[in-house]
């Protein structure tokens, strides 16, 4: 039913109604969802130059009823169209800060950092920082251990804001990264203002590295831009020893993908740390 003309209107109405009914749906079940705690988190582990873990990326799954575990994909975009993204984000982050205060109590765990990603509607969100100092204080988390992902398109939003709000969350001491970095359109000098720690080296720029001189160029660059501006770089989507070697030869040492592992739940990435 793609053709353009007249008359088509008619075709197109009932499928629209579809659709319409389909998102509703699908809202009613996300809100139903977060109320249930049906969110879980799995964990992916972040890696340095000698091959010890330093770090996770909490990274969010539905356990459906119905469905089984489903991945953020699918639910993600239509939770930020309709500002769901907001209370699904807290209780994330709310796990995350729990998850971080129960590692504190292990030898083998103590060290690890959790990354959170923050979407726009929740970072631009007013209570933002407030919860998030709240979370910290509830659930015994360091601070220090606390990183947050944040996009420079999502930045970019307002920039101003962005700023006052990252000074307020590095005035409590958490850790700020610029996730899937180098795919947005931010200025050298707009970055340069930025209170962040940590640069992700987006994906794309990974997949191709081994054969690929442009993105040889390009991580390069951002390898430099984080020595530069004093700030940790870290690839993800990495996975195979070739791009691991690579990227080490670049500079760059702290690594996330496949090639580590992949995301998994707490229980079983601590159980790994314990016998390794
Ligand atoms: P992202 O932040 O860029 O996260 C990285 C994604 O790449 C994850 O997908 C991860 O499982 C996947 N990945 C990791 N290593 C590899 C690899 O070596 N190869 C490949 N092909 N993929 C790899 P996932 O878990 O499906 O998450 C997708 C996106 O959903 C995330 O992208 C993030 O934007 C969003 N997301 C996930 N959890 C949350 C959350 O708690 N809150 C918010 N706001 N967004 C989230
Ligand atoms: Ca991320
Ligand atoms: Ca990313
Ligand atoms: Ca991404």
């Amino acid at each position: 039913a793609k053709s353009v003309g007249r008359g088509t209107i008619r075709v197109f109405e009932p499928e629209m109604e579809a659709l319409a009914t389909a998102r509703s749906e699908m809202e009613r079940g996300l809100r139903q969802a977060i109320e249930r705690n049906e969110f879980v988190l799995y964990y992916q582990p972040q890696i340095d130059r000698t091959d010890g873990i330093v770090g996770v990326e909490a990274l969010v799954r539905w356990q459906h009823p119905q469905q089984g575990l489903t991945s953020p994909a699918s639910f993600i975009p239509l939770a930020e169209l309709t500002g769901l993204i907001v209370p699904l984000g807290k209780k994330v982050l709310h796990m995350a800060c729990r998850q971080l205060a129960l590692w504190q109590v292990c030898p083998a765990t103590q060290h690890l950092t959790i990354a959170v990603n923050v979407s726009a509607k929740e970072f631009f969100d007013d209570g933002f920082v407030d919860y998030v100092s709240h979370t910290l204080n509830e659930t015994g988390a360091p601070p220090e251990k606390l990183e947050l992902e944040l996009t420079e398109s999502q930045l970019m939003q307002d920039v101003d804001a962005a700023i006052k709000k990252m000074q307020a969350l590095k005035q409590k001491g958490i850790r700020l990264a610029l996730d899937d970095f180098g795919t947005g359109y931010s200025s050298l000098s707009q970055i340069q203002q930025l209170p962040v720690d940590q640069l992700k080296i987006d994906a794309v720029f990974v997949r191709d590295l081994v054969f690929n001189r442009n993105d040889i160029a390009i991580v390069q660059t951002i390898i430099n831009l984080g020595k530069a501006l004093n700030l940790d770089v870290i690839a993800e989507g990495v996975e195979t020893q070739a791009q691991r070697d690579v990227l080490a030869q670049l500079g760059c040492h702290k690594y996330q993908g496949f090639f580590y592992g992949k995301p998994e739940p707490a229980q079983t990435l601590t159980e790994n740390l314990m016998v390794t």
